[in-house]
């Protein structure tokens, strides 16, 4: 594990995609994210976390990103930094989930798509 990692370098991995602060889901080998519903604390239009000094006594759902969740979460696209860190590590063990992009609310699923919306 990367010696030179404190805190501060770790945190600084992420690009601040936001896309683990929108809902999500697991079905099967992909996973299903909800570009138009995210964290209440979320702000889509800076991408940014309003309470992010506080984020986990704010939120119950926050998760830390800790070296395991980077090996292990599935919940996490192959896009996230920390997945690729993994990956770069040869240590990322979640498998592979192809990525799957809805809007619930703008662009909700048709017929074809109604299990994918019971996810949510
Ligand atoms: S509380 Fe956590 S999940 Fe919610 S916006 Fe902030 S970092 Fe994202
Ligand atoms: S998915 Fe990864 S890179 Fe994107 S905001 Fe979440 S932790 Fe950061």
């Amino acid at each position: 594990m990367c010696s030179s990692c404190n805190t501060s370098t770790w945190e600084n991995k992420c690009t601040q995609c936001g896309l683990c602060c929108h809902e999500k889901a697991m079905y099967g080998r992909m996973l299903v994210i909800d570009l138009d519903s995210w964290c209440e604390f979320f702000d889509p239009e800076t991408k940014q976390c309003t309470v992010y000094a506080e984020r986990f006594t704010q939120s119950n759902r926050c998760k830390k990103m800790t070296y395991l969740r980077a090996m292990f979460a599935s919940y996490i696209p192959d896009s996230c930094a920390y997945a690729k860190w993994a990956k770069a590590n040869h240590i990322r063990f979640a498998p592979h989930r192809m990525l799957r992009f809805i809007h619930s609310k703008t662009c909700p699923p048709d017929d074809s798509d109604k299990h994918l919306h019971a996810a949510f």
